[in-house]
């Protein structure tokens, strides 16, 4: 059997960390033909070393560093070339593992050029899902979600001949689930930084304090399974072991149970339709005992609920949302606003905007930027 050859964009975070585990584990099944990542180019040498990638990306001070190095049989490039990386005809799946609105055009590049893309980035897909999946139908390209809830649905959907009525995303509530609302104003990065289920960077821990993850995640599982926001329910589920479930007419609910861990995910993406061991424990549901699920508190997760509102409203909405809150997470982390003033910014933001119905890739960028400014605003002189 030919290897899998792979292009891991964002090598040096940690799903790129979890992505090369997989590869590890099953090494004579892939081989990393592109590595990229922005601004961690120690431990992207080392990558380069161990897995002797062709084509590297990397930003500005790392390009230097590598030119410089004189190492051989490995070509490098800026970072704004992941797109290229991306389209390489050697390469038959893309990782997508960067974070942020920079994974769009690698995203659509690798569409383009036909290739199976696993994005594990939600910005891409919250901001262009539509032109997303239209480069994909175009181009007969296949899109296989590595973030587990979005795995889950695409794994009980497979070799079904209907359509789901529903599908229920899991939540694990996040690090404030037992908090109560009159305590969120003092709560600090430090406080939400410490989240019970998932390991994960600071900015999508702080979404999912606020829920703002899920609702991202509402509107991915409308791009990812051609779903109507009226379709997606959101459970919270503690455990964190039903990685989400999918409902059909007659009443049955198809479930995709694992521990938690993005090797999982990531190893289905890599090597589908195959399963293949993954040398982790397994799930033993009887030591797991008592799985709960209930609604979410819209009421202490407000975000939730404007993340479906953005859902229905569609267009450019999502994308005010998208830029609004990086812009706001990013000033709480930095101790510059408290943790309520996330939303109010974030809601600010979403009402001053004049919404742009099926918005051109330009349409898109250019209110990234309108929100981003709305909200420095907002943060500097509007902030009661
Ligand atoms: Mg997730």
């Amino acid at each position: 059997m030919k290897p899998c050859r792979i292009a891991i964009l964002g090598s040096t975070g940690s799903i790129g960390l979890n992505t090369l585990k997989v590869v590890d584990h099953n090494s004579k099944r892939f081989q990393v033909v592109a590595l990229s990542a922005y601004n961690n180019f120690e431990l992207l040498g080392e990558q380069i070393k161990k897995y002797k990638p062709s084509h590297v990306a990397i930003g500005p001070e790392g390009l230097i560093y590598f030119k410089n190095a004189g190492i051989k049989g490995v070509k490098f490039y800026p970072s704004q070339d992941c797109g290229y990386l991306a389209s390489l005809k050697e390469v038959d799946v893309v990782v997508l593992a960067m974070r942020g609105v920079s994974a769009l055009m690698p995203f659509l590049e690798a569409l383009r050029a036909g290739k199976t893309v696993a994005p594990a980035n939600k910005e891409a897909l919250v901001i262009a899902g539509d032109l997303i999946m239209d480069e994909a139908l175009r181009h007969h390209a296949r899109i296989i979600p590595i973030d587990s809830e979005q795995s889950a649905i695409f794994q009980c959907l497979e070799g079904q001949k209907s359509r789901p009525v529903f599908v229920h995303l899991t939540a694990s509530g996040g690090p404030l689930r037992e908090v109560r609302s009159k305590d969120f104003k003092r709560i600090t990065p430090k406080d939400v930084l410490r989240h019970p289920r998932w390991k994960m960077g600071p900015k999508i821990t702080v979404d999912s304090a606020t829920m703002m993850n899920k609702g991202f995640e509402v509107i991915e599982a409308k791009h990812l399974f051609n779903l109507s926001y009226s379709q997606i329910k959101v459970l919270v589920h503690p455990e964190a072991i039903v990685h989400s479930m999918v409902e059909f007419a007659d009443g049955s609910l198809l479930a995709q149970l694992g521990i938690t861990d993005m090797r999982l995910p990531i190893q289905y993406a890599l090597t589908y339709p195959d399963r293949l061991p993954t040398g982790l424990n397994r799930l033993n549901l009887a030591e797991t005992g008592a799985l709960n699920f209930y609604e979410p508190d819209l009421k202490r997760f407000p975000a939730l609920g404007l993340a479906f509102e953005a859902a229905r409203l569609a267009g450019s909405v999502p994308t005010v949302l998208n830029a609004a809150d990086e812009e706001a997470v990013e000033a709480f982390l930095l101790g510059r606003i408290d943790f309520l003033s996330i939303y109010k910014v974030v809601e600010k933001v979403v009402l001053r905007h004049t919404i742009v119905k099926n918005p051109s890739l330009q349409a898109i960028l250019q209110t990234d930027k309108w929100a981003r400014q709305e909200a420095q605003n907002i943060m500097e002189y509007h902030l009661a």
